[in-house]
């Protein structure tokens, strides 16, 4: 034991870790290990409230900064690193792990309960070669995408703190190291049920089952429920990345949450120019992941959870006959998900037969003529979407039909304003933060965060943020947070 507890904090979880009670083959108990000299970046005081942490006075920036970066731990605080495998790119991996995060606990409050977690606090059993660290550019992207995605109603992981850890970071080049505090309902992955199918343990299959049924859905009561809840959330999940135009960018198994929350925000990124098969991360070589890829992978991955669910039923062909089905039945999910979103998008709530082929035809013009995804469907709410083409007369004709349409529809500026945002986290400012972040300047990264918090307000002060990136200053590849 080589992390002081700290008793005498005027800072107070209400922490009642229940993963830690599971079996103790589904984690490690490991602590994390002294950074040098950490500062406090920030710190997401209105979360905290959420989550129930009092704070006497407010805390003072030095305190924050012992306990999120691993330096000190919270009075209540069990540190574990989750085990779990998965599939990378189609391909399996039969051991991941947090390999640089620590659960520190779950904070139980009348919010419900909420996984504390420190991402780039040293090594644990499972950093294979990695040095457990995250470096500064991963740590302020997932803090302002993730919270910015939370603005925009996604369902995600949250951003609790981030600090600097006075300590270099060694990859390509040396960086400066930080660590970021993240919640989330929980962290159970696909790859946390796979890891336990694939070693015939069944024990703790059972375990993690029933312990994920009761933390996310009560309301199910067998493992075909179960499934169909996932699936569910993962079905309006993949439709709110679409609606937004948002590229997860590495939806491995062990990136899919039972919860149906957006986690891991290495190489994503939202798309200025619409194109239907986008992909930016760097390490996606055969484009699994692009945009238009997003709705089947997520089937793909769901069949995946239903394979290492069988092993709990008493009955293996009724497994399959059930799953299968089940499994089946989600991609008219998601395109009826789907296509109520994109309704919303273009003012529609009242879906009526030609409306997707008038979605399907907006969009067709948008990829021709390389438009911005997100002003283009603001640009509808105010009646200056012409603008957004240069071919405006093939615009024009799809707005006359389009206009014809919605006359029928109650508010469907009010409709499209709830549904198109006005300012999303873009690629090339996002760079700039962190360029600038390096550079010891974090005004830029406060200033996002700022803007992206009311995202369908039309702010003029953070107009230059709406606008899409210039030929050079255009993000062509995103890379993971390692
Ligand atoms: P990710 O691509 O972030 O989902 O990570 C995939 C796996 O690699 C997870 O098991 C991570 O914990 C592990 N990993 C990523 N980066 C590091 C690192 N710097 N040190 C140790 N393990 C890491
Ligand atoms: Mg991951």
């Amino acid at each position: 034991m080589n992390i002081p507890y700290l008793s005498d904090m005027s800072i107070q979880i209400p922490f009642d870790n229940s993963y830690a009670r599971l079996p103790d083959h589904l984690f490690a108990k490991v602590e994390p290990v002294e950074v040098a000299d950490p500062a406090l970046i920030t710190f997401n005081r209105r979360l905290a409230n959420e989550l129930g942490i009092t704070m006497e006075g407010r805390a003072e920036d030095a305190e924050l900064a012992q306990l999120f970066s691993g330096n000190a731990l919270p009075t209540g605080a069990e540190p574990i690193a989750q085990l779990y495998a998965g599939h990378q790119f189609g391909h399996w991996n039969p051991q991941l792990g947090d390999g640089r995060a620590l659960l520190l606990g779950e904070a139980v409050s009348s919010s419900g309960r909420y996984d504390i977690q420190l991402k780039g606090s040293g090594p644990t059993p499972f950093s294979r070669n990695g040095d457990g660290r995250a470096w500064l550019g991963p740590v302020l992207r997932e803090y302002v995408v993730s919270e910015a995605m939370h603005a925009l109603g996604v369902p995600t992981t949250r951003a609790l703190a981030a600090v600097s850890t006075g300590q270099p970071v060694l990859r390509e080049t040396v960086l400066p190291g930080a660590i970021l505090t993240r919640t989330a309902t929980s962290h159970i992955r696909v790859g946390t049920f796979q890891i336990l199918a694939a070693r015939q343990d069944l024990e703790g299959l059972k375990a993690l089952f029933e312990y994920a049924l009761a933390r996310h859905y009560p309301q199910a009561s067998d493992p075909l429920a179960f499934l169909n809840e996932v699936i569910k959330s993962q079905a309006k999940l993949i439709t709110k990345w679409m609606s937004f135009g948002f590229i997860h960018g590495v939806m491995n198994t062990d990136n899919c949450t039972i919860s149906g929350e957006t986690i891991d925000y290495g190489p994503c990124a939202f798309m200025d120019h619409f194109h239907p098969m986008q992909v930016f991360s760097s390490i996606d070589r055969q484009s699994r992941y692009a945009y238009g890829n997003q709705p089947d992978i997520i089937v793909w991955n769901m069949a995946q959870l239903a394979t290492s669910l069988v092993p709990l039923m008493p009955d293996t062909d009724v497994a399959v006959k059930e799953f299968t089905e089940a499994i089946h039945a989600m991609p008219a999910m998601i395109a009826e998900n789907w296509k109520q979103a994109f309704a919303a998008k273009i003012g529609i709530q009242n879906l009526q037969d030609g409306d997707e082929a008038l979605i399907q035809e907006l969009l067709s013009l948008m990829a021709k003529q390389n438009t911005d995804f997100t002003n283009v469907f603001r640009a509808l709410t105010n009646g200056t979407a012409q603008d957004q083409f240069t071919d405006r007369s093939a615009f024009s004709g799809w707005e006359t039909q389009w206009k014809t349409r919605i006359a029928s529809e109650t508010d469907p500026v009010a409709t499209m304003t709830a549904a198109n945002p006005y300012i999303i986290p873009r690629n090339h400012q996002i760079e700039a933060m962190i360029q600038s972040a390096v550079d010891d300047d974090f005004a830029p990264f406060h200033r996002l965060n700022e803007a992206l918090e009311n995202p369908f307000v039309t702010d003029e002060t953070f107009k230059d943020l709406t606008r899409p990136p210039a030929e050079e200053e255009k993000v062509h590849a995103t890379f993971c947070g390692t």
